[in-house]
């Protein structure tokens, strides 16, 4: 059977406003099915690189708190550290880009907590049965959490196509090894002729996993997979191999989700904004013209159904000109082909599916 889609496109009346329209999507979904009177509900977004622009506005994620308390739930904002450095690479860095970008408790009207900790070591495993991972590392909160309402921003992506609930949840709720896990199978390198041997790599290894001599050396041994010396190597000598390709990098993105839907059973729902679709993710520190115009917010229980569903609303769009698009102006066009041609979106859908974390066929009912 297929699985419900909602939909509300951007178009506004007197009568009725965005607001109004996220209101009746959440009435309709219903949102309150997601959670129980009392939970602690996670509230998972993404506050966006400083710089970039192209993040969900906190006035519309505002809407989704005010939503959750009405029906008896205890909401808080969250997002996990980054893998890589950058402004959202510690709790105290990320609070303070989410902050400038507007994510406050006073604009959000409940707590903002970074869902991994001061560092990103905070943690849980959760056992799944996938083809890459048979235990995966998720951000600490988000697993304690006794519900998520996962709110994306629906937009291209390099490694995945395209980066929708499957992204925002299983990449995004990741702890920092467990994104290094879905980004490469080894240790991170050492580029040695950046190496400056500081030492700070080694001094936050929780595994005594790096030597330094006339530059810093890992033992691929010892390591965990942390991702620690990563952030704080200040001259960035220590980094990410990212040997997973596309292909490999879905199919574990979406490993990662299922520790969430496993763990969280029915406690999950989840909203694409298509919206500022921009061409890459909201990690960068710029946004680029969107590539197509604002389509609407959908609202869904099913994560492959949900993303299934932006992704075709994104296709029927005529695409931007002055844009990222190279061919893919016309209505009916793969968009994100067009810009990632070596990258095939599918595969986070497919397999999805397979593992049983919901359905490419859905029904669209829009409001
Ligand atoms: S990833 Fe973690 S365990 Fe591995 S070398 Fe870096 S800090 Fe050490
Ligand atoms: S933190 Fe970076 S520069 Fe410092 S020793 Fe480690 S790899 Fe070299």
């Amino acid at each position: 059977m297929p699985s419900k889609v909602y939909f509300a496109n951007f178009r506004e009346t007197a009568e009725r406003n965005m607001f109004d329209k996220i209101d009746l999507l959440l009435d309709q979904l219903p949102l309150s099915s997601a959670f129980q009177k009392g939970d602690l509900v996670a509230v998972k977004v993404h506050f966006g690189e400083r710089g970039n622009t192209a993040f969900i506005p906190s006035y519309y994620v505002r809407r989704v708190v005010d939503k959750i308390k009405e029906f008896g739930g205890k909401p808080f904002v969250t997002d996990a550290n980054t893998l890589y450095v950058g402004t959202r690479s510690n709790s105290v860095d990320h609070l303070e880009t989410a902050a400038i970008h507007g994510f406050t408790r006073d604009t959000l009207g409940c707590p903002v907590l970074i869902a991994d900790g001061l560092r990103g070591g905070s943690y849980v495993e959760v056992e799944v049965d996938g083809r890459h991972f048979k235990k995966v590392k998720l951000a600490h909160d988000l697993v304690k959490a006794d519900s998520i309402i996962c709110v994306t921003h629906f937009k291209g992506h390099e490694l995945a196509g395209f980066g929708g609930s499957i992204k925002n949840l299983g990449m995004g709720g990741g702890a920092r090894g467990g994104k290094l896990a879905m980004h490469s199978d080894v240790a991170p390198i050492i580029k040695a002729e950046k190496c400056i041997a500081c030492g700070k790599c080694a001094a936050n290894c929780p595994s005594d996993a790096i030597t330094i001599d006339k530059f810093a050396a890992i033992d691929p041994k010892k390591c965990i997979g942390c991702g620690s010396c990563i952030v704080v190597c200040p001259t960035h000598a220590c980094r990410n191999g990212w040997d997973s390709g596309a292909q490999k990098m879905q199919e574990k993105m979406v490993e990662h989700l299922a520790g969430f839907v496993k763990h969280k059973k029915d406690r999950i729902a989840y909203l694409n904004f298509i919206m500022n679709v921009s061409p890459a993710c909201d990690c960068y520190g710029h946004a680029d013209h969107a590539i197509v115009p604002d389509i609407g917010i959908c609202a869904s229980l099913d994560p492959v159904a949900i993303d299934a569903a932006s992704n075709a609303l994104v296709m029927a769009a005529p695409g931007h000109r002055d844009s990222e698009l190279k061919k893919a102006l016309e209505p009916g066009s793969d968009k994100f082909r067009d810009i990632y041609p070596g990258t095939d979106w599918n595969v986070q859908l497919d397999h999805a599916e397979k593992m049983g974390l919901g359905s490419k066929k859905y029904e669209l009912v829009a409001i």
